[in-house]
């Protein structure tokens, strides 16, 4: 049994389905990315593993566990989103500990957790400060470290480094790289860049327009395409 297991799931907005029987098995541990282009459902995929749309038909199952009706907070999953909207007046470890504070976690656990995620994200220095006087990449970073302070079983990332300049892309990509070797722990990231994909996956999904075109290992969807789509998507070697 997988860990996170999505199966014929289908949804549709309205009557125009956008999510056409996908099935996807990621194991404990596994970096998931899930690539292709504007539109095809990345994000509405996603989201459905978060709770936050209801899915139209299939199962999602977490850990054995059948999430479909389940509220997004008891999924024990964490989201960072493109558009990383911190709270401007409160500081970096105000931010990072709202959750906590929400979930009625005590101050001094609060304190000690800020503390842990902040050294691991290297903001450490920053903690005092506003978000107004962060760079992009420190907000993302603050970003992260909302969801890590979660210890969640599964991360979802939505295209998190696609309003980052492209010198941070890299930089924040070698970030989110380590501290998935360093947790282990399982990741489902959205992106439509190719080499984002390349150099974060343990395995790639290809979508288009709501169809799984290919599931397997960065390796496999590069050097052996399943078909003329994943091959020019990727820029496979002709
Ligand atoms: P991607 O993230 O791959 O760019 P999305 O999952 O955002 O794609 O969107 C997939 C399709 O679903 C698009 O055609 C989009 O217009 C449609 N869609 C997404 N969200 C909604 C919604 N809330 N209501 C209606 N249509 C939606
Ligand atoms: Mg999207």
């Amino acid at each position: 049994m997988a860990f996170l297991e999505i199966v014929d799931l289908e949804k549709s907005f309205g009557n125009v389905r956008v999510l056409k029987g996908i099935n996807l098995e990621v194991e404990e541990g596994d970096f998931l990315v899930l690539v292709g282009p504007s539109g095809c459902g990345k994000s509405t995929l996603l989201n459905t593993i978060a709770g936050l749309e209801p899915i139209s038909g299939g199962e999602i199952r977490i850990n054995g566990r059948v999430v479909n009706d389940l509220a997004p907070a008891k999924r024990d999953i964490a989201m960072v989103f493109q558009s990383y909207a911190l709270y401007p007046n409160m500081t970096v470890a105000g931010n990072i500990a709202f959750g906590m504070e929400m979930r009625g976690i005590p101050k001094a656990e609060r304190d000690r957790k800020v503390a842990e995620v902040a050294k691991m994200l290297q903001i450490d220095h920053l903690l005092d400060r506003r978000p107004s006087r962060l760079s992009g990449g420190q907000r993302q970073r603050v970003a992260m470290g909302r969801a890590l302070v979660r210890d969640p079983q599964v991360f979802l990332f939505d295209e998190p480094l696609s309003n980052l300049d492209a010198k941070l892309r890299v930089e924040m990509r070698t970030e989110i790289k380590r501290l998935h070797s360093s947790m282990g722990t399982t990741i489902v990231y959205v992106t439509h860049d190719q080499v984002e994909a390349m150099t974060l996956a343990t395995k790639i999904a290809v979508l288009k327009d709501g169809v799984l075109q290919q599931f397997g290992t960065p390796d496999e969807v590069y050097n052996d395409p399943a078909n003329i789509f994943v091959a020019d998507f990727m820029g496979s070697p002709a």
